[in-house]
């Protein structure tokens, strides 16, 4: 670990500079999606265009197969896992140092898709830990950052005070800042890999439901509400839906809540003075997170700094979320960050429910289903998985494609649950 050469350009925003609107992103490709082709056959179908769907079809289509991706809702929704504005992206695992070679690539092929684009998806703005030294959030983070010389700097109290005025942080709390670290933008990053996916010949329905799938003399069939193909290769990306087309049981969705609040002084939580954060604190389960403040005319609504407490929520069927959120949910995380961050709510702006979808032991499974070389699963991203998107795409296309993938997924097998 590198020690306090952190501050100077940490929350100097990285990449490009354009930053093109949501809505404008969204118009664009509703008009692409509604001049489609009617094909029924496919080298490839892929079920659920979300987060690993959208970025999947880009990277086949790309090859010259040809793709068909099936949404049962609009691109992208708010019903699955993807909704929200933002979501942090970090190189130094604390839940496991495997997951740094992914994340290298995961980092290179965001930077290569905002430069096809030239829109920015990727946010460099630092992200603060803090917490006791040794809960997992930050020997974790310490351990993946020493393995693989990432720049997570180390400072006292007083630096902090000085460079985040925002946070009040217990004296003997340790403070870590991952220089390279920031968020990504789901609903942008979505509508990107599917207009570039279109732009590659891949055919993409929305509102329209997969019902189920079989296969038959090496073909595969897929049926929807709307119509029945057949492909040579199935993906499965369905997310919270995941364990209806596998048998998966395994599977937990659960109902996660975020909020947007609006900070007493607007101006010390703007976007470049005001770092993603993260803590831990023996009093409270899991961990908290948040952002800095976005505009809502380029990153939609709803405005104000969004933060949310990253545990295992309540089970819940996925498709009869409750959207309610009691005054006690409410209060418990609106005290947790007034503790660390007085200033940053000043009042409740919006609050919305999403769906994490865990497996048995919170890591990714990303493997052939059913050791059936035709069709691969990605499933159970357990709450952390969107950073990937951009390298789990490119994996899936491989294993269709290839059948084997160059990258390190063999902690991520789905047969580790069979023994
Ligand atoms: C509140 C919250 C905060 C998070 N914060 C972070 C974070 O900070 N960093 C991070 O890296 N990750 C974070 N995550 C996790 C990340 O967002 C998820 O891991 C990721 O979005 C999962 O992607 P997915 O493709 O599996 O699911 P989704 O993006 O939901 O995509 C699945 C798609 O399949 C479609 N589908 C399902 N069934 C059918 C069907 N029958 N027919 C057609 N289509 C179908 C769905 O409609 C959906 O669009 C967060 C998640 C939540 C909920």
């Amino acid at each position: 670990m590198k020690r306090r050469d952190f501050i100077g350009n940490t929350l100097a925003i990285g990449g490009l500079t354009s930053v093109i609107p949501i809505s404008q992103l969204y118009s664009n490709v509703q008009k692409k999606l509604s001049h489609q082709n009617k094909k029924t056959n496919y080298d490839v179908i892929v079920i659920g265009v979300g987060s690993m769907g959208s970025s999947t079809c880009y990277q086949i289509a790309k090859q010259g197969y040809s793709v068909l991706g099936l949404e049962q809702f609009d691109i992208p929704h708010e019903m699955g896992s993807h909704g929200g504005q933002s979501r942090i992206i970090r190189k130094a695992y604390f839940e496991h140092p495997n997951y740094v070679p992914l994340l290298e690539r995961a980092y290179e092929n965001w930077k290569s898709l905002e430069q096809e684009v030239s829109n920015q998806i990727y946010f460099k703005t630092g992200l603060l830990y803090f917490g006791p030294s040794k809960h997992p959030l930050i020997t974790g983070t310490q351990k993946s950052a020493k393995k693989y010389d990432i720049q997570v700097n180390e400072f006292n109290r007083k630096e902090q005070i000085d460079k985040f005025p925002q946070f009040k942080i217990p004296n003997d709390y340790s403070n870590l800042i991952e220089v390279d670290a920031g968020f990504v933008t789901p609903e942008r990053a979505i509508l990107t890999y599917t207009k570039q996916a279109l732009k590659h010949k891949a055919t993409i329905h929305i509102n329209e439901k997969t019902l189920q799938w079989s296969k038959k003399d090496g073909v595969i069939k897929v049926k929807t509400n709307k119509q029945t193909y057949y492909c040579k290769k199935l993906v499965l990306t369905a997310g919270a839906w995941n364990s209806k087309f596998s048998k998966l049981k395994n599977l937990e969705v659960t109902r996660q809540v975020m909020f947007w609040a609006k900070p007493r002084n607007i101006n010390m939580f703007k976007l470049n003075k005001f770092p993603c954060w993260t803590f831990a604190d023996p009093t409270i389960n899991g961990i908290y997170y948040g952002f800095p403040n976005l505009s809502n005319s380029s990153f939609g609504e709803p405005p104000g700094i969004k933060f949310a407490h990253h545990t295992k929520g309540t089970l819940t069927d996925y498709d009869a979320v409750n959207k309610n959120i009691s005054i006690d949910e409410q209060r418990t995380v609106i005290e947790a960050i007034r503790k660390f961050i007085p200033e940053g709510i000043d009042s409740i702006s919006s609050i919305k429910t999403c769906l994490y979808t865990y497996s048995p032991d919170e890591d990714f499974i990303l493997d052939f289903y059913n050791e059936n070389k035709d069709v691969v699963i990605g499933a159970g991203f357990s709450g952390h998985g969107f950073k990937f998107a951009s390298v789990i795409g490119e994996i899936i296309a491989e294993l269709v494609i290839k059948g084997k993938s160059i990258h390190p997924i063999n902690f991520l097998k789905s047969n580790r649950f069979n023994g």
